[in-house]
């Protein structure tokens, strides 16, 4: 995909919203604007009906019922009402750990440390193994009578590890403990139907999808739903769980990503970039400097991410001098800006100068052959450039 001259190699940050989910909101600007709480006319009902049909298409694709669904402002909410809202609900004072992945995305690692600091919960962090997962062994170890929440994402938003959801909600459940899973980067990134049976609360987020931003949802399985207790108050809505109006065009277009998520094309299409990924992970490792994929194997991994270090480089200076040509990041968007390095990076054995080193490449279904093709080559002769000003300023 290019956005006037830049090819956009960043989609694990956000997705642009498909041209058919836009289309299907744009009505709810403008002529069925009516707010869906309004229950005494017919404006009111044909928004309400609208939002009963995203939340029955959000549940529908991942195996739940709609009425489990609640709709928030996106993955960072969620992740905070899953975790704030089940240690608010806390019935039994004896569970006061809270067990999270040492990869978590920072909405999860950051809302823990809230709840560490306001109300004495111990937050431990689970080691993962150089592809960025969590062994069932390790979890085990670590679970007993005292853990109120597991949270373990579903796919990394760095390196690109799926985790084995089915055995680590089922340990976490053995110990009584409730399985929380961040599937923010889950569907483009794996088969995802059915994924609800493996958790007791699952957070998504409409732009990963191809749907709007700002608009995201939780998961809370029906019988947990009485020990969530809610993090804004109101009127109401939403079974009391997030109170607000609900944002009709959001909930449209979030439902309609969640039905195209769920449909036949999905396959051929992460087949499709799981191939061009490889293509393009083949052409980098041809270049004349050293490279190395940084997590799991291109197998198992999402099949549009390449997390590469360039070792000796600067991401940042490739990053940079790649501009205007070529959107890529380091590590998560929302921690750009912040000169520390990874610390999913650093949780998979990293050492610091490689994870300077080191970008985060993420291919969409838009990103066609030639894309590939243009970006390598714009890599090589950035890396060209670079090696050149180095050696240079090294002779001076
Ligand atoms: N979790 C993961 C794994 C993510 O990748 C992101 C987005 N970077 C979030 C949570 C936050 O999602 P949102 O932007 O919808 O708040």
């Amino acid at each position: 995909m290019r956005i006037l001259e830049t090819l956009y190699f960043d989609h694990q940050a956000t997705t642009p919203v498909d041209p058919r989910i836009l289309e299907k909101m744009m009505p709810y600007f403008t002529e069925k604007f009516g707010n869906p709480h309004s229950a005494d006319h017919v404006v009111g009902w044909e928004s309400s009906r609208a939002v009963a049909d995203a939340t029955a298409q959000v549940a529908a694709l991942i195996g739940a019922d709609a009425d489990e669904i609640v709709f928030t402002s996106g993955a960072t909410e969620a992740n905070n009402l899953a975790l704030l809202g089940l240690a608010n609900g806390r019935t039994k004072a004896h569970r006061q750990r809270i067990l999270l992945s040492a990869i978590e995305h920072k909405s999860v690692l950051a809302a823990a440390e809230a709840l560490s600091e306001q109300f004495g919960y111990r937050v431990e962090k689970l080691i993962v193994d150089a592809a960025g997962r969590v062994s069932l062994r390790t979890l085990e170890d670590a679970l007993d009578e005292t853990v109120l929440v597991v949270s373990v994402m579903a796919v990394n938003n760095e390196i690109g590890t799926i985790q084995d959801l089915r055995a680590l909600s089922a340990a976490a459940r053995n110990a009584g403990a409730l399985f929380h899973t961040d599937a923010a980067q889950a569907p483009l990134g794996m088969d995802i139907a059915g994924i609800s049976q493996h958790a007791d609360l699952l957070s998504l987020s409409a732009h990963k999808m191809l749907g709007p931003p700002g608009v995201g949802a939780l998961f809370v399985r029906r019988e947990v739903q009485r020990f969530l207790k809610p993090l804004i108050h109101g009127g109401g809505q939403q079974n009391g769980l997030r109170s607000g109006t609900l944002p009709v065009p959001l909930c449209v277009g979030m439902g309609a990503a969640a039905e195209l998520m769920g449909s036949d094309e999905m396959g051929n299409a992460q087949t499709e970039l799981r191939a061009r990924r490889d293509d393009f992970l083949e052409r980098v490792r041809g270049l004349p400097w050293t490279t190395r994929l940084n997590g799991p194997t291109t197998e198992s991994r999402h099949p549009g991410n390449a997390n590469i270090c360039f070792p000796g480089f600067s991401a940042h200076d490739i990053l940079s001098a790649l501009q205007p040509t070529l959107a890529a990041s380091t590590g998560s968007a929302c921690t750009s800006g912040v000169p520390a390095p990874s610390h999913v990076l650093k949780a998979i054995g990293l050492t610091g100068d490689d994870a300077d080193a080191s970008i985060r490449f993420s291919l969409g279904f838009d990103t066609r052959d030639e894309d590939v093709e243009d970006a390598v080559d714009l890599i090589a002769r950035t890396l060209d450039r670079l090696s050149t000003a180095a050696a240079v300023a090294r002779s001076a």
